[in-house]
Parts: C-alpha cells; sequence; structure tokens
C-alpha cells in the first residue's frame, strides 16, 4: 500500500491484491464487547514515535489520520502468571521510571542508571558504526554491545534483556545472542532514546484499523477498482518481459480457474514465509529470493485477548499489555513465563471504561501460559475469537546480513518483480515498512533510482557496481 500510494501520486495505473478480506497485514484492530461495553484493541502494531516517523507523519496529516498520546506508563515484570506486585519476584523494569507511587516500589538504582545511559550509547553506536574503521561494530551482539556500553548488571538484565525479548515478540534468540544493530535501530525510532527530539508515543485513535482504512480510500478514490480483497495471487515470468498474475478468491470453490491479468511490473509485499509460494513456478523463484527466504525465518505466536485473572494481576487497572514468555538469559537457559503490568500500551486511554471501571481485558501472547476458553473474548465478525496467529522475523546476524546483501538487491528488481515489506528494513517497524515501499515504488518508475540507505558488501557492490552504503540509514542518522 505504501508503493500504490507513490504510483498513484505520479498517476501510475496500479491494482492492489490482498488474500484477507482486511487489507494492513500486521495492522489489525479489533472490535470487543467487554461486559457490554464497546471496545477496541489492536491485535498487533499499535504505537508509533510522532518525533521519528516522520515519512508517516507527513502522510497522516496530508490525509487527516487521527492520533493520540499513548499514556505515559511503568512496567514491572513477574515471574510466574501475574498475581500481585511482589519486589521479591520482581524479574523485569519495562519502563524503569518511578512514577507510579501506588506501586509503592522504585527500580534499583542501577535499572534508572542504566537507562540514562542508553540513549546516549545508542547514539554513540550509530555513529561509529557508521564508519569504515569501525566496520566490525554493525554484527556485533547484543552481549559485545552492553560490555561496551559499560552499563550495570541490573539494567541489562531486569530493564533491556526482558524489554528487547518483548520487542522480538518472545523470539526464539536469546537476548545476548540479538544484533546490536537491530537493536539500537528499534529503540532509536519507536522509543526516541538519544534523539534530538525526546519521544511523543502516539496510538491511532479508534485502532490503526482507522489509518489503514484512510489510507485504501485515498488509493481507491477517483478510481475503478484497483483494491481486491480476499483474492490470493501468484505471478508467472513470460518470455516478452511481462509478468502475468494469478488471482484467485480465497473462498472460490475447489477446482476454481484462477483469472490472469498481465503487467509490465509486480511489487510483491508478503512476508518471507510466503515469498516462494507467491510464484506460480517454483522453478521461476530466483535464488536470491530462496537464500533470503532461509536466512530470514519466521516464528510464530498467538496473540489473545481476554479476561482470564489467573493471567494477570488482580487489580483491572494494572491490565494492559502482554503476558509473554522470554529468555533469562542469566540464570536459566529455559524460557520462562513474564508478565508485563502497569504498562498501558495497548488500551485506549480516552475510552471511558479504561480507568477505575471493570471489566477490563488484557492482551497475552504466551503459548506457556494458556488462556482457558472460556475467558477468551469473542468477536464475531472474526469468526468468534480474538486470537490471532503473527508471524514475527527471528532476527539474528544471519536475517541481518541477508536483510543487508540481499533484500536491497530485491528491491531494485529481479526480471520485473519488486520486493518490498518489513523485512528490507531494520527492525520493520511501520515506518520503516512506508521507507521501503516508498524506494520500491521509485525503482519501478526510474530503474535509475538509487535507494540512499542501502549497505552492501563490498564485492555484492562491486558486481552490482553500486556504491557501499552506510549501515545506519540515513532517516535515523537524520534523527541525531
Ligand atoms: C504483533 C506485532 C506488533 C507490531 N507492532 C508495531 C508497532 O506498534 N509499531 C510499528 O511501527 N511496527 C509494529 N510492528 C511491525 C509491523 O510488522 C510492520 O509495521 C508491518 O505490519 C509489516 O508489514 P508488511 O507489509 O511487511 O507485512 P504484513 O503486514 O504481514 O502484510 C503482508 C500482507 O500480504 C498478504 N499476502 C500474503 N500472501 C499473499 C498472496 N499470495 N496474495 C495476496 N496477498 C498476500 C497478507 O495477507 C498480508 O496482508 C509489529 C509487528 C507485529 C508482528
Amino acid at each position: 500500500m505504501a508503493a500504490a500510494y507513490h504510483l498513484k501520486e505520479q498517476d501510475h495505473e496500479f491494482k492492489v491484491f490482498e488474500r484477507v478480506h482486511n487489507v494492513g497485514g500486521n495492522a489489525r484492530t479489533i472490535p470487543l464487547n467487554v461486559g457490554g461495553v464497546n471496545r477496541w484493541v489492536d491485535l498487533g502494531v499499535n504505537d508509533f514515535n510522532k518525533n521519528s516517523y516522520t515519512n508517516l507523519m507527513e502522510v497522516f496529516t496530508r490525509l487527516g489520520v487521527e492520533y493520540a498520546p499513548l499514556e505515559d506508563s511503568t512496567g514491572y515484570s513477574n515471574i510466574g502468571p501475574g498475581g500481585a506486585f511482589d519486589p521479591e519476584t520482581v524479574v523485569g523494569y519495562t519502563m524503569p521510571s518511578s512514577d507510579r507511587p501506588q506501586m509503592g516500589h522504585n527500580a534499583p538504582e542501577g535499572v534508572l542508571k542504566g537507562a540514562a545511559m542508553f540513549g546516549d550509547a545508542i547514539k554513540r553506536y550509530l555513529k561509529l558504526e557508521d564508519m569504515d574503521q569501525h566496520k566490525d561494530m554493525q554484527w556485533w551482539t547484543m552481549d559485545q554491545f552492553v560490555k561496551w556500553a559499560g552499563f550495570p548488571d541490573d539494567y541489562v538484565y531486569l530493564n533491556l534483556y526482558p524489554r528487547i525479548n518483548g520487542m522480538y515478540f518472545a523470539g526464539m534468540i536469546r537476548p545476548s545472542e540479538m544484533p546490536a544493530r537491530q537493536v539500537a535501530h528499534y529503540y532509536y525510532l519507536q522509543e526516541g532514546y538519544g534523539t534530538v527530539l525526546p519521544p511523543e508515543r502516539q496510538y491511532w485513535v479508534g485502532g490503526t484499523v482507522n489509518w489503514i482504512r484512510k489510507l485504501s480510500a485515498y488509493l481507491q478514490h477517483g478510481l475503478p477498482q484497483v483494491i481486491f480483497r480476499g483474492v490470493k495471487a501468484q505471478i508467472e515470468l513470460l518470455d516478452s518481459g511481462k509478468v502475468r498474475v494469478y488471482t484467485l478468491p480465497v473462498d472460490a470453490a475447489a477446482g476454481s480457474k484462477p483469472q490472469t491479468e498481465d503487467f509490465d511490473k509486480v511489487i510483491v509485499a508478503v512476508q518471507t514465509r510466503t515469498l516462494e509460494e507467491i510464484y506460480y513456478r517454483q522453478e521461476q523463484v530466483p535464488a536470491m529470493v530462496k537464500q533470503l527466504k532461509n536466512a530470514m525465518s519466521m516464528e510464530t505466536d498467538e496473540v489473545v485477548a481476554h479476561t482470564s485473572t489467573a493471567n494477570m494481576p488482580p487489580d483491572p487497572n494494572l491490565w494492559a499489555t502482554y503476558n509473554i514468555n522470554v529468555f533469562a538469559d542469566r540464570d536459566s537457559p529455559e524460557r520462562y513465563n513474564i508478565t508485563y503490568w502497569a504498562n498501558r500500551h495497548q488500551n485506549d486511554p480516552k475510552n471511558p471504561t479504561y480507568r477505575g471501571m471493570t471489566p477490563q481485558f488484557f492482551l497475552t501472547l504466551n503459548p506457556l501460559n494458556p488462556v482457558p476458553d472460556i475467558c477468551r473474548l469473542n468477536n464475531k465478525t472474526f469468526g468468534d475469537c480474538t486470537m490471532f496467529k503473527f508471524y514475527h522475523y527471528r532476527l539474528n546476524v544471519e536475517a541481518t546480513k541477508a536483510q543487508d546483501n540481499i533484500a536491497p538487491v530485491m528491491m531494485k528488481g529481479i526480471d520485473n518483480v519488486y520486493f518490498t515489506g518489513g523485512y528490507t528494513q531494520g527492525a520493520g517497524l511501520h515506518e520503516e515498512c512506508w521507507i521501503s515501499g516508498t524506494h520500491v515504488a521509485k525503482h519501478v518508475l526510474d530503474d535509475a533510482h538509487e535507494n540512499p540507505h542501502i549497505y552492501l558488501t563490498d564485492d555484492v557492490a562491486d558486481k552490482l557496481k553500486v556504491a557501499r552504503r552506510h549501515p545506519t540509514p540515513r532517516y535515523l542518522l537524520d534523527l541525531m
């Protein structure tokens, strides 16, 4: 949709095919009725930083997209299914500020000290990583980064590591093994650590779906139908250089024949796990696409909205975000169950039922702590259940290398097929998806377009006869 936006700006013809019945992918809001009160919840993408999502902010202003500040929140993480706050069992301070006096507990000094050092450390890292003489820093793990920065242990184990585990949605990578660059980019862009302007985190009023609706209405405006929902698309490369698109409604009867239409160019914006399936003939899948798919593997998590008291703190006003499982990374190699609470990122503070009134609900993303069926909140439109399966990238060092060396080439197009999506840029945040879509649209419109922030190893750059670029993209350096 980001690419389509730019094609439309240039009066270029386009069609969008979306496999499911709602566009937006991971941007998914569902209406909920909790105890007779109408609410909504964002199951996936739910917040952004107004001061660093500069490309999206322009679009929001132009399309009149409504957003509002997230409530500033404190988060504590306890091992176990939830329960009352207990300083003895606390394992994490998701937000280290001590602004919730009713909790009667402040984060240890080391946590506060480390949090104060973190922004500056990221900034120094991004600057150094960008210099040729420090090239090795681009592949640093978090373990190396943490030692270099000299953070207090309490900060590393009680705040940073539990939090980066949450950021990757309980991925199967130990926090110490995560690539420092991906973590630094995430914190810098989404959370504004070390940026010139302090973060101003926002949510979309009424849920992310409202922004997606505005964008689809804009794309569709003044044109014959260009957005097709509930249609699975596949492509075939033709000898003529054109690309044949096969489309089949997902609810078509078995044995139905797909429709075909030939296009000059096709932009593929699916997750890496389904990249190969996009090709109608498997022998046409480029080697590079296979390589990238293998390097950028995906994991799945189920998110559930529920009212299970066994999965959250007893005070409903503390219910807000995820109950998750993470790697402790200090005492045990096992994953453990962790509940982030008093962390109000998910709910809508403008809703009159938000504060002080029951019933409340909670989101759980934790297979170790399953929610009983009876407590799951139902939603008729989405098949009677709020459960949703998310796939997210395992951004380890191998994936980061593939992102640097293969994704930029795919974005420039292979046989008139161009690739965009969360995997092409950093941690795949909304802003990064938008930037990726923008550049792919520019590649489509002009073969000579150069993506200004791609990074290629010297040998790939030589082969493609393009310049080696910086690992820290311009849009991040601009925030310094
Ligand atoms: C749980 C979660 C929370 C997140 N929260 C945030 C956040 O708060 N802020 C933020 O900035 N970023 C967030 N992100 C990052 C987010 O992933 C990206 O911003 C973005 O949603 C990724 O977009 P995408 O287009 O790459 O993939 P997707 O959103 O997955 O879209 C891919 C689309 O392709 C469609 N498709 C697949 N195959 C076919 C086919 N054959 N034919 C037609 N269509 C097909 C799919 O149905 C899907 O709609 C979050 C991610 C996750 C997983």
